[in-house]
């Protein structure tokens, strides 16, 4: 008999992907037949960049995955789970800070439904302190972002802040 498809959904801001968000992905691609990096449009977080432009930079980074589709969505994140017919969701630990607010988010997803798993990978220790809060900042003062970002993505950054050089 044919094994369902193990679906994982990766959700987040993405505002904008960083080696670390990547850094998960790949660990990510292990466990499942299909990830699906889903973007939050977050209006209360007042991104940097739109949706659009985070699905753009976001499909630009990760064309090369085959068994990865990228996607916004704009409701509950149990609902749209759901809708993808997806086992878990995927979520990053970096720091002890992290844990609090993503304990509470995964108890209160599994209230909302028993059946959808949390999933937590942990990153490298090299990107343990990025986050993109963080590289927007450096972006604005223009420091180099090269490792926190790809080359694609630090150009977005620069371009959004109007850095001509560097
Ligand atoms: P959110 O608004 O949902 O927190 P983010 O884009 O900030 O969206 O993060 C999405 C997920 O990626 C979260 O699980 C977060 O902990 C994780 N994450 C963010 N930065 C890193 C990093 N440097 N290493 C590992 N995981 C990360």
């Amino acid at each position: 008999m044919a094994r369902l498809k193990n679906i994982g959904v990766y959700p987040g801001t993405f505002d904008p992907i960083t080696r670390g968000h990547l850094d998960i992905i790949e660990r990510g691609l292990k466990l499942f037949d299909l990830l699906i990096v889903a973007v939050a449009e977050s209006q209360s977080k007042a991104p940097l960049f739109n949706v659009e432009e985070r699905l753009d930079i976001l499909n630009h980074e990760l064309k090369k995955y085959k068994k990865i589709k990228v996607e916004s969505f704009d409701c509950l994140l149990i609902d749209y789970v759901r809708q993808k017919k997806a086992s878990t969701v995927l979520r990053g630990l970096r720091v002890i800070s992290d844990f609090e607010y993503e304990f509470q988010m995964a108890l209160i997803n599994r209230k909302l439904d028993p059946g959808i798993e949390t999933v937590f990978m942990m990153t490298s220790e090299s990107y343990a302190p990025l986050s993109s809060r963080f590289i927007k900042e450096i972006a604005r003062l223009g420091g180099d972002m090269n490792s926190f970002v790809t080359p694609n993505v630090a150009k977005r950054l620069k371009e959004k802040y109007g850095v001509k050089k560097g």
